[in-house]
């Protein structure tokens, strides 16, 4: 693996959470979203979702469209769940060989989720084809709740939306998405093997302290949002500690410079450009290195029964600066960590 310190080696990575847009946004985020990686689980809230396995397989087409003729890249789809998703959509998904996964937005918990899931009664049947199937749930997990504070929304989804699922489904197979919190940290730890997170590399790097002392940064704002920094030192400890139920999943989602640096700025992180190099700076600073493949490029295919991928990358420690911002449609846009010096480089 290391090779005196100066090379790091791994199977190539897979990114178990992200979001391309659709149409024109595909020509930046579709590059980007293969470097460094094999695959990547790709989020469904377009306007309107990809509610179907017809619209799924269409919006696959328009994304193979922008992947670059030397990556092997590949997208695995996802149904975004409402109301009325129905258990032969489900089967019909599981057929299709194209979709991974069906992804819980309790209405209104993050951008574009208005059409999500109101009560989680309706889709008793729908999640019992799942559990058939063996489809990953992939859930955004935050209580959508009028009055439950911002800061709070995790851990109260948790306690009244999510134990109760896991206790009424317990072979259905749960990817608690960009987890926050010690109290999702510890729920994860101690369920059985059904339950697994992802973990994003704005939430390992920063607390809500970088985002708000001494001037709000908007590039920081993300949902669920960044938390104090003892919740951050849990999510270090659980991504660094070779645990294999925590694996990687940047939540990299483009938001054009002007609609982050606005009076009511989007929620979103993009962090494609320098997704594994951030990964591996926090690696780095707990002495981990060794266990990054782990979380990066195995944790993700055991839990969703996929083979690792057959290629490698590799990062050399070299000092290098992420860009302050690039060229996104007809738009400027500030990636996660703009301008931030990192110690390690993709080897392209
Ligand atoms: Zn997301």
């Amino acid at each position: 693996m290391a090779d005196s310190q100066k090379k790091l080696t791994i199977i190539k990575p897979d990114d178990w959470h992200l979001h391309l847009r659709d149409h024109n946004a595909l020509r930046t985020t579709v590059p980007f979203a293969c470097r460094g990686f094999g695959r990547g689980i790709i989020m469904p809230n377009l306007v309107p979702p990809v509610v179907t396995v017809d619209l799924a397989i269409k919006y696959k087409q328009r994304i193979l469209a922008n992947i670059p003729d030397s990556s092997s890249w590949s997208p695995l789809m996802v149904l975004f769940l409402t109301d009325l998703t129905s258990p032969e959509e489900i089967y019909k998904a599981h057929d299709s060989k194209a979709i991974f996964g069906a992804k819980l937005y309790p209405a209104g918990a993050t951008t574009n989720s208005e059409t999500g899931v109101t009560d989680l009664r309706k889709l008793t049947k729908t999640f019992e084809a799942m559990e058939e199937v063996g489809m990953v749930l992939q859930i955004h997990g935050e209580s959508t709740e009028k009055g439950v504070d911002i800061f709070d929304r995790e851990p109260v989804f948790i306690e009244k939306t999510l134990k109760p699922l896991v206790e009424k489904f317990p072979e259905l197979k749960i990817s608690l998405e960009h987890i926050t919190t010690l109290d999702s940290v510890e729920y994860i730890m101690n369920q059985s093997d059904t339950v697994y997170g992802s973990i994003t590399p704005q939430h390992l790097l920063f607390n809500r302290n970088d985002m708000l002392v001494g001037g709000i940064r908007p590039h920081l704002f993300c949902l669920p949002i960044l938390k104090r920094e003892r919740h951050q030192q849990s999510l270090i400890k659980a991504a660094t500690s070779g645990n294999k139920k925590f694996f990687l999943g940047t939540d990299s989602a483009p938001h054009s410079k002007d609609k982050k640096e606005n009076a009511c700025g989007c929620a979103g992180c993009y962090s494609h450009l320098s997704a594994i190099e951030l990964y591996a700076e926090i690696f780095d600073q707990l002495n981990s290195l060794d266990q990054l493949e782990n979380f990066a490029s195995k944790n993700g295919p055991d839990f969703y029964g996929l083979p690792y991928n057959d290629s490698f990358i590799t990062l050399k420690k070299h000092k290098w600066t992420i860009p302050s911002s690039i060229k996104y449609m007809d738009t400027t846009l500030v990636p996660l960590g703009a301008d931030m010096q990192l110690n390690w480089q993709l080897v392209q």
